[in-house]
C-alpha cells in the first residue's frame, strides 16, 4: 500500500488544521466535517486499515491514539455531553483513506444504528 494523503499531512507536504501532535500521533480537522467538531486522529506509522493491526506490535500506538482522543475531547469540551469515535474499514465500511484513523466527532447528538 503506497503513501496516502495523510502521510503528506504528516510530512507537512500539504496543509491541515492540526490540533494535536506527539511523537507517534497526529490529529487534524476533517475537511468535510460531519459534526461541529470532527477531528481525525492518525498514527504516524503507516497502518492502512483495522485489518492490518497486529495487537502486540501496535499496542503502544493504539494506546496513544486513544490517549489523544481523550485529550482532544477535553480540549474541545466534548466530555460532558459525549462524543462518537468511528473507524471505517474497507469499501462497505466507507473507508476512503487507507491510513488508519479515528474519527472523533462531537457537538451534536448522533443517531444509532449508524447509516
Ligand atoms: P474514511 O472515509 O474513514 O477513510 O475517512 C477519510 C476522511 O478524511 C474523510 O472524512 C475526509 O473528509 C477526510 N479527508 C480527506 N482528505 C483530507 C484532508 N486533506 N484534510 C483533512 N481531512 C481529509
Amino acid at each position: 500500500m503506497g503513501e496516502t494523503i495523510f502521510t503528506k499531512i504528516i510530512k507537512r507536504e500539504i496543509p491541515a488544521d492540526i490540533v494535536y501532535e506527539t511523537d507517534s500521533v497526529l490529529a487534524f480537522r476533517d475537511i468535510r466535517p460531519q459534526a461541529p467538531t470532527h477531528i481525525l486522529i492518525i498514527p504516524k506509522i503507516e497502518i492502512p486499515a483495522v485489518t492490518d493491526i497486529k495487537g502486540k506490535e501496535h499496542a503502544s500506538v493504539l494506546a496513544d491514539l486513544f490517549d489523544a482522543a481523550n485529550e482532544i475531547a477535553k480540549k474541545e469540551n466534548l466530555v460532558e455531553k459525549g462524543f462518537r469515535i468511528v473507524i471505517n474499514c474497507g469499501p462497505d465500511g466507507g473507508q476512503e483513506v487507507y491510513h488508519l484513523h479515528l474519527h472523533l466527532m462531537g457537538g451534536r447528538k448522533f443517531s444509532w444504528p449508524a447509516g
